[in-house]
């Protein structure tokens, strides 16, 4: 494959972007090699400024889960730009956004929209803290809950790959705030609490992981921190801006029947446009400003063109509930496929899968937290990537990364990338 345009972009782009790029790991830095520069999407495809074109796994991380452009959302966008871009004030789609939120996510009585999930969380532990008067929070070595001081720690995602999981910057006073446990471990979580009696304000994770690659609760994981959280006073946040309107109409909290007592979501309910939102119990809710003493505000939240992208997305999905089993179809026969061809060839790596995301760990250890996804061969994983690249399927340039599937992927499409995993597989053994 010609990469030549990719190469002098990135070229350029270095001289004038750190990095060359607007977010860490899109720099292939962990798989070496020259980021691809994208110009267009279709449905599974997207397209670089090579004119190659990929079937890709990274769906915008995970926001694109009807595929690109699909034209619902495209449509959608059109109409609304004829309207102008934004006003600053309340808007009926606001109204009907919050509207849907609140039918679809079972712990979400009220919610407030934002720009990305990395303002939600934020948002949310702020929240959380005015809410109890309590300062610390708890969260889970190799989740990601974006780039706000207090989440950088122990920090999955981006920070895990580049090996700054606590980051320069973050002062000492913040990062005392912020206790970690390992993922999956309760007891870990029971000692923070014992230790640190009425001070914990909040307990956040991601339900489903897909910051350190794919990683599944274990089982009672949910269900011990619900029973913890109630009976210590502490506000649960499930970090759904990956798993919600992914792994069910209601998120992981439906799938896995464990409702938080709030939620922060972004990605899908933006349709591809920048969004976040934050929402939960109404009493909790009632406590964020102009109604109550935290405060928290945004010059585009709510921007109609976002709001119009995310309805007409969660419309869909809320009115064709088959889009859920269509997914969880579609990532079965790829990783059924993934595990004929491993053990046609005498391989026993890791694969974890729930509905439309799955990570393909290079190690034989179960991966069940941050230490055994950190078991994974790094650099075998970079060529595999760039073997899959050259078979024309873009994955996340990261062993730290979940694949995103979309409904865009059809039977050709699946059996394409199976093959393209088998032919990898042995090229790089
Ligand atoms: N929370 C989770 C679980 C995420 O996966 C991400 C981003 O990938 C964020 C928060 C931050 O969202 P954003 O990148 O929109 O700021």
């Amino acid at each position: 494959m010609d990469h030549t345009i990719s190469q002098q972009l990135f070229a350029k782009a270095q001289q004038v972007i750190p990095g060359g790029v607007n977010s860490p790991v899109r720099a292939f830095r962990a798989v070496g090699g020259t980021p691809v520069f994208i110009k267009s999407a279709k449905g599974a495809y997207v397209y670089d400024e090579d004119g190659n074109r990929y079937l890709e796994l990274i769906n915008s991380w995970g926001p694109m889960i009807l595929g690109h452009a699909h034209e619902l959302i495209e449509k959608a966008v059109s109409d609304a730009i004829r309207q102008s871009f934004s006003f600053g004030a309340p808007t009926r789609k606001e109204v009907e956004m919050a509207e849907l939120i609140v039918s679809m996510v079972p712990s979400v009585e009220k919610v407030r929209m934002v720009n990305s999930g990395t303002e939600a969380t934020m948002s949310a532990i702020r929240l959380a803290r005015g809410y109890t008067g309590r300062d610390k929070f708890i969260k889970f070595e190799g989740n990601y809950h974006g780039h706000g001081d207090s989440f950088l720690i122990a920090a999955g995602s981006g920070a895990a790959t580049f090996g700054t999981p606590d980051s320069p910057g973050v002062t000492r006073g913040v990062a005392n705030d912020t206790l970690t446990a390992p993922y999956n471990d309760l007891a870990a979580v029971q000692k923070l609490v014992e230790a640190n009696p009425g001070q914990i304000a909040a307990i956040i994770l991601e339900p489903v992981v897909g910051n350190m690659g794919c990683v599944l609760p274990v089982e009672g994981f949910l269900q011990g921190l619900r029973a913890l959280c109630d009976k210590e006073g502490i506000v649960l946040i499930f970090d759904e801006v990956m798993t919600g309107f992914r792994l069910a109409r209601g998120g992981a909290q439906e799938r896995f029947g464990v409702t938080p007592d709030m939620t922060t979501l972004g990605k899908i309910i933006g349709g591809g446009m920048p969004v976040g939102a934050y929402g939960g119990r109404r009493d909790i809710m009632d406590y964020v400003s102009p109604v109550g003493p935290v405060y928290q505000a945004g010059t585009l939240s709510g921007n109609p063109i976002a709001m119009s992208a995310g309805l007409a997305m969660l419309k869909y999905l809320n009115e064709t509930p088959e889009v859920y089993r269509q997914l969880d179809v579609i990532g079965s026969k790829l990783i059924n496929g993934f595990k004929a061809s491993l053990s046609k060839l005498g391989l026993s790596y890791t694969i974890n899968q729930v509905g439309s995301m799955y990570t393909l760990f290079f190690t034989e250890q179960a991966v069940t937290d941050f230490p055994s996804a950190k078991t994974s061969n790094l650099p075998l994983f970079g060529r595999y990537f760039h073997a899959m690249l050259e078979r024309g399927v873009y994955l996340g340039p990261s062993q730290f990364e979940s694949m995103f599937l979309s409904t865009a992927l059809e039977a050709p499409h699946i059996d394409k990338i199976i093959k393209a995993n088998e032919e990898s597989l042995k090229e790089i053994l």
